[in-house]
């Protein structure tokens, strides 16, 4: 029953003359556990309350009392046990031994819990042998010293300490193989919390496995994903594994570049329980300086692109958000500006924080929604060469074209996800990103400018030549008529005529280009007076129908006296234009319908119609600019300089009127003009 001499072993003899007490050596081994004394029926109950199985056995090793549990424990029945010798339990081979260690205890008895000893067996009545726990307690029955052994079945837990046993002894193991390995290998559970960290893991990145556990892998190691994190997450999942390269900071701060093979770990029901992540240095500090990918190489790569955009003498911002709030910018912006705008900060606020304005050619302040920022970056429209005017705190107004493009986000928000630090201001994942481009246009304005000016110069330098042979051709015509001087061949007539009427074109044309580059110049002033429009109107329709006999021209009015507070000479300039326009674009003649109405809102409409060429549809919206002629009057073989139209409509608008017009290619045109009446 028992392997070592701690064991179960009894005295075969106790002195007579003192049965009932321990000598003093006996009482020193069993400090505070003297014999206890109990009387034959106190054992009885004891016997029979505990759980244990119970034997009394006397000096000389024989059982003197078993309660139910022992019987059954050990096969025998009551009967079969008492008067027998202890060693029936035991087996064989350990009987001999036995009684030896048997004698030692006697020979001092002291309280022996369970647990204590080694190894101990049982054998019961059927041969086979069972693992025990046993204690063992010296005891006074009836003045006799007895020992009182309480006995365990252990096979369950001898069974589970040997599973576990193994279980340790292959985790040792599996560890030790960890450990062993060069790589730095660590488990970590669905949430990223550390559950193994190994040596090498321990030896890369400078954290102890006591420091690492627990710990969220990512957060410990800063670790910066080629693509997201999100993006390898999911093709674990897809796929169950992954492998690239990640850049990590060492406890001391450093950067490693890892090449990270990830393994998704799933339990019996497939779920993903853990992820094994195995990684191996592929770069060692120097080399990482040199990696294109790295955190300090997209710094420096940042830091020159901002040297670049530095050094452009247009102004280039990128903004993202709704609200435009600023992620980039150089230093030209600051001084179209005139300001400084923070990184971070949405346009509105600057604008406003600087009293900077954003307005057009006439002065008028664009609404925020038609800023080209605002239409890139809401509407995703791409703005070209948008013309606005930023008019500075200080007045000073710088006229600039804008481009503006929107952006795709993804570069800033790996950027973003790399570093956060490098952007210092936060790019969400929807938010739309536009760049912007200002050109300040002020030096190409100052040319323009001298290139009127200097057509104003030449237009009007030519205009005193022109009025001599003006003058001098009209003379040579007139006087020949009257019969003054020889007589002209016919040809040297109409080579004069000619003369004449490119002298008149000529003067037209001066005219014209001299009123262009006033406007220009902001030099274009009306001399009003209140003035009878209908008798206007007549005048300009009588000078005009003797040049021509193809056409008719008609006036559709009841109106005589509308007066209008107008320049005069202006608005004959207009409405002879559009006459002559009229008469001319129609070469094959026709009605020419010249209408006059007033409308309640005290403006005087007038519309002059004919029946030519018309206007084809497709250069309708430029007919009004700058030498702008259509192709069917080139086609036509209609001289013209497309200046007049332009002029006109600049007069009228100058008269806070309109002008515009219905055409249809081969079927006519009607040109519309409105102009206020004087008020009463
Ligand atoms: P232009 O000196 O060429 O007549 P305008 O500025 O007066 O210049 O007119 C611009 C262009 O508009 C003309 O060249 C012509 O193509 C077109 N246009 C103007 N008026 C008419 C019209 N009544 N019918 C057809 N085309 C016209």
């Amino acid at each position: 029953m028992l392997m070592d001499e701690q064991a179960f072993n009894f005295q075969h003899h106790i002195p007579d003359k003192q049965p009932e007490t321990l000598s003093p050596q006996q009482e020193k081994t069993t400090p505070g556990h003297p014999p206890l004394t109990v009387s034959a029926a106190e054992m009885t109950t004891l016997l029979h309350l505990s759980p244990d199985a119970l034997l009394l056995v006397s000096t000389t090793g024989i059982i003197c009392q078993v309660n139910e549990t022992a019987s059954q424990l050990f096969g025998y029945s009551y009967d079969e046990l008492i008067g027998q010798s202890l060693e029936i339990l035991l087996p064989e081979r350990f009987r001999a031994t036995h009684v030896a260690h048997r004698d030692s205890y006697i020979a001092q008895p002291r309280l022996r819990p369970m647990g204590q000893g080694l190894e101990l067996f049982g054998r019961r009545k059927d041969g086979s042998e069972f693992p025990i726990d046993i204690s063992l307690r010296p005891i006074l029955l009836e003045h006799a010293l007895h020992t009182i052994a309480a006995i365990r079945d252990v096979t369950t837990q001898r069974l589970t300490e040997r599973t576990l046993a193994k279980q340790a002894e292959r985790l040792n193991m599996q560890t030790a193989l960890l450990n062993a390995a060069h790589d730095a290998i660590l488990v970590r559970d669905p949430v990223s919390r550390i559950k193994l960290w190994n040596h090498g893991a321990e030896k890369l990145y400078g954290w102890t496995t006591q420091e690492a556990l627990g710990r969220i892998s990512h957060t410990l190691l800063k670790t910066r994903f080629p693509a997201s994190r999100v993006a390898i997450d999911m093709r674990l999942e897809q796929e169950g594994h992954w492998e690239g390269e990640l850049a990590h900071t060492r406890r001391d701060g450093t950067t490693v570049i890892v090449r990270s093979q990830q393994i998704l770990l799933r339990d019996q029901q497939n779920q993903p329980y853990a992820t094994l992540e195995i990684n191996h240095e592929v770069t060692s500090p120097d080399q990482y300086e040199h990696k294109p990918y790295t955190m300090q190489a997209v710094t420096e790569q940042l830091s020159f692109l901002q040297h670049i955009i530095d050094a452009l003498p247009t102004s280039i911002y990128v903004v993202h958000g709704d609200n435009a709030r600023l992620l980039l910018t150089n230093k030209a912006a600051a001084s179209i500006w005139g300001a400084v705008w923070p990184v971070g900060q949405t346009m509105r606020e600057f604008l406003d924080t600087h009293g900077i304005l954003i307005v057009n050619a006439q002065g008028r302040p664009f609404p925020e929604q038609a800023w080209a920022t605002t239409r890139a970056l809401l509407q995703k429209e791409i703005v070209i060469q948008h013309q606005e005017i930023i008019r500075q705190s200080t007045g000073v107004s710088i006229p600039i074209l804008v481009n503006a493009v929107p952006l795709d986000s993804p570069y800033w928000q790996s950027l973003q996800q790399m570093e956060p630090s490098l952007l210092q201001t936060t790019v969400q994942l929807s938010e739309p990103l536009a760049l912007v481009i200002h050109q300040d246009v002020r030096m190409l304005k100052e040319a323009e400018y001298l290139k009127d000016e200097f057509i104003g110069v030449a237009a009007h330098e030519l205009r005193s030549p022109l009025a001599v042979l003006k003058g001098a051709v009209g003379t040579l015509l007139l006087q020949t008529q009257r019969g003054h001087g020889p007589q002209l061949a016919d040809w040297q007539q109409e080579m004069l005529q000619e003369i004449e009427q490119a002298t008149d074109h000529l003067n037209t044309l001066t005219t014209d280009l001299l009123d262009v580059t006033r406007l220009q110049a902001g030099q274009f002033f009306l001399h009003r007076t209140s003035t009878n429009l209908s008798a206007l109107v007549q005048r300009i329709v009588e000078r005009l129908q003797q040049t021509t006999s193809l056409h008719q021209i008609e006036i559709n009015t009841s109106l005589h006296n509308v007066i209008a507070n107008i320049d005069p000479q202006r608005i004959e300039q207009v409405l002879t234009n559009l006459l002559t326009n009229a008469i001319k674009y129609s070469p094959k003649g026709g009605a020419v319908l010249v209408s006059l109405a007033i409308h309640t809102n005290a403006t005087v409409e007038i519309s002059i119609q004919d029946h030519g060429i018309g206007i084809p549809q497709h250069q309708q919206s430029q007919i009004f600019g700058r030498f702008m002629r259509a192709d069917n009057a080139h086609a036509a073989g209609i001289n013209g300089t497309g200046l007049g139209l332009y002029l006109c409509r600049a007069i009228v608008e100058q008269h806070q009127g309109q002008l515009w017009f219905a055409s249809q290619e081969n079927v006519g045109t009607t040109f519309f003009l409105t102009l206020p009446l004087l008020q009463a």
